[in-house]
């Protein structure tokens, strides 16, 4: 059966000595839950918290890596570096990178690829911006990120993958799917991997949500059949509120 799953994505947040410290105030507080625990950081913090976190109930993982295997791209960093740090996972195609530094459906494609040949496994992001919701494409633009990026991985790759629906309008902005719309379109998610690699994938698969979820709303929004947990921005910033959401579980 699929995992539950809460993972943090702290962004472009914390230098190296307040993320080793909430890392550890984390390795402290998170003894025995019920769901697995992840925190995605900046690559800067990678070795060192990956090294403060072995044998600990929190794995680590990576907010991005680079399409490419080495070379002259002066700034990026690629799979294989990321996992020689520890990490275990790479957050791929979320929104801010989508929306900033123009990744598109083929270069996604790519570093999904990346991770996986150097044994991270993906928490791959979808999701539609404001514009897209109000006319009503949403299934249409996630159904697009789904097929375009993940559906050529043969199925043994794409059952390391972790999807995380992540609707633009709701991200740092307060504005939360309802548990409802968010079911709606995880269930729409899981029905399209049923399609395509079977309904024991599709049923394996963990789907998490994220946008703004916070620890006065993940309770309801993780009760739903098709919610497996959440990808968390803001909230994984301090531990107590981290830990309020691993406690939803
Ligand atoms: C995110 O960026 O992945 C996210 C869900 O952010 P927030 O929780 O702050 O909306």
């Amino acid at each position: 059966m699929r995992k539950n799953i809460v993972a943090g994505n702290w962004k472009m947040n914390k230098n190296l000595q307040e993320g080793v410290a909430l890392a550890s105030e984390l390795k402290d507080k998170v003894q025995n839950p019920n769901c697995d625990v992840i925190i995605c950081t900046p690559f800067i913090h990678l070795a060192s918290v990956a090294e403060l976190l072995k044998g600990s109930k929190v794995y680590v993982g990576a907010e991005d890596c680079s399409e490419h295997d080495s070379g002259a791209f002066t700034g990026e960093v690629s799979a294989s570096m990321v996992r020689s740090t520890g990490a275990e996972y790479c957050i791929i195609g979320h929104s801010e990178r989508r929306q900033y530094h123009k990744e598109g459906y083929e270069m996604l494609r790519t570093k999904v690829l990346k991770a996986l040949e150097n044994g991270l496994k993906p928490i791959f992001c979808v999701g539609e911006v404001k514009e897209e919701r109000e006319q009503g494409i949403q299934n249409k633009v996630v159904e697009a990120q789904i097929k375009e990026s993940l559906f050529n991985l043969t199925p043994e790759q794409f059952s390391q993958v972790v999807v995380a629906y992540e609707p633009v309008w709701a991200i740092g902005t307060g504005l939360t799917a309802t548990p409802d719309q968010a079911e709606e379109i995880h269930a729409f998610i899981r029905s399209l991997i049923a399609g395509k690699y079977g309904k024991e994938m599709a049923e394996n698969t963990s789907i998490l949500y994220g946008g703004s979820c916070k620890p006065s709303n993940a309770k309801e929004l993780f009760a739903k059949a098709d919610i497996d947990g959440g990808l968390i921005g803001g909230a994984a910033l301090k531990a107590d509120d981290f830990c309020g959401i691993i406690n939803a579980f």
